[in-house]
């Protein structure tokens, strides 16, 4: 594997531009309120994820590939399953932090099914979930160790909490809103990632017009290449 895998080849797409039952389910730009009846804007820019290859083989950071974020059961809707599919682009924020949680745990983590990306059409999605935001992962193991007990997602939220202020866990309970028994859940709040080439005219006018557009791939190593060919001149 080469460093350029770890730079994402992916499409940006503004979910206004995709068809009607894609927004219908993705719900861009939508409030939703939380548990305390805060409201909250769904994502509006996700990554276009071409094919289950795709998602193998695109590593978000060294330990982390895309496709773990995108592992649902039927409680997805079908079409959310097929293929291109999508996930907010915070979720590159989330691996970032997620590496670092890694590292600190000495350990594999392992996202469950369903621990990743749930839309807001999932069976599971609920109030305001994180998961919808991309910003949230549910980890059921960690190295050997099956994250059941009490003193297991203690140690473990404890050593998230140090990693960094950002990362949020929820305590170890049985209320399944407020607390985990089975699982670590770490999220890092309602982030929204705009990409660097969205205009903020775009921002805020989008349902005039609507132009089918999704970037480019943007790949570092042609951009180096670019690079090398103006310096030999
Ligand atoms: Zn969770």
């Amino acid at each position: 594997m080469n460093h350029d895998e770890t730079e994402s080849g992916l499409k940006v797409v503004d979910a206004f531009d995709l068809d009607d039952e894609l927004r219908s389910l993705l719900k861009p730009g939508e409030m939703l309120r939380d548990e305390q009846g805060r409201r909250h804007r769904l994502p509006r820019y996700f990554y276009e994820i071409p094919s289950h290859e795709i998602a193998l083989a695109t590593r978000l950071t060294p330990h982390f590939a895309l496709n773990e974020f995108v592992l649902n059961d039927l409680r997805e809707t079908a079409r959310l399953q097929q293929w291109p599919r999508y996930i907010p682009c915070a979720v590159r924020i989330l691996a970032f932090y997620l590496e670092q949680f890694r590292g600190a745990a000495g350990a594999s983590v392992h996202i469950a099914v369903n621990g990743g990306y749930r839309s807001p059409s999932h069976k599971l999605s609920q109030d305001a979930s994180l998961h919808m935001w991309g910003t949230a992962v549910d980890i059921y193991r960690i190295g050997s160790t099956i994250l059941k007990s009490k003193e297991s997602i203690e140690k473990y939220n404890e050593i998230a909490e140090d990693v960094s202020d950002e990362i949020h866990v929820l305590p170890y309970g049985h209320d399944v809103d407020k607390n985990a028994d089975d699982h670590v859940h770490l999220d890092l709040g309602y982030i929204t990632l705009v990409p660097r080439e969205i205009s903020d005219d775009r921002m805020e006018q989008p349902q005039e017009h609507r132009p089918r557009f999704a970037f480019e791939e943007r790949r570092r190593k042609e951009r180096r290449a670019a690079v090398a060919a103006a310096e030999n001149e």
